[in-house]
């Protein structure tokens, strides 16, 4: 059981500026913002890394990335596009332990990510 800061977001113990909520996904501002939006989305139920997540996790997953998919899309990003990303450990760059989308949109992304 992993209990982050992104847990106590969740539990409410540490304010964040929340910009979406269902039953299962809470999405708000990132503290450090690397765009002109960039949103983080997570589950509720916290899972530690995408390496965690096991087949029981799939429509949690997919419910994340469709989360991330309608914020963009009521947001006016649709068209001009926008970046998600999901870093893994570290190598992939993760550096809180709550398996967390990035929403990146605003700018244009470049390739390959550093
Ligand atoms: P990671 O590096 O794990 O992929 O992303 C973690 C993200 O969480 C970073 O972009 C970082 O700026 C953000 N972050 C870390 N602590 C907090 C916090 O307390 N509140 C918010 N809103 N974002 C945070």
């Amino acid at each position: 059981m992993t209990d982050t800061i992104f847990a106590k977001i969740v539990r409410r113990e540490i304010p964040a500026d929340i910009v979406y909520e269902d039953d299962d996904v809470l999405a708000f501002r990132d503290l450090n913002p690397q765009a002109p939006v960039h949103v983080l989305f997570i589950p509720k139920r916290a899972i530690a890394s995408l390496g965690d997540a096991t087949t029981a996790d799939a429509e949690l997953l997919g419910k994340l990335l469709l989360a991330a998919a309608s914020y963009a899309r009521e947001q006016g990003f649709e068209k001009k596009g926008y970046r998600t990303v999901l870093n893994t450990n570290e190598d992939g760059g993760q550096t809180v332990y709550h398996l967390h989308v990035h929403l990146l949109a605003g700018r244009r992304m470049t390739w390959p990510p550093g």
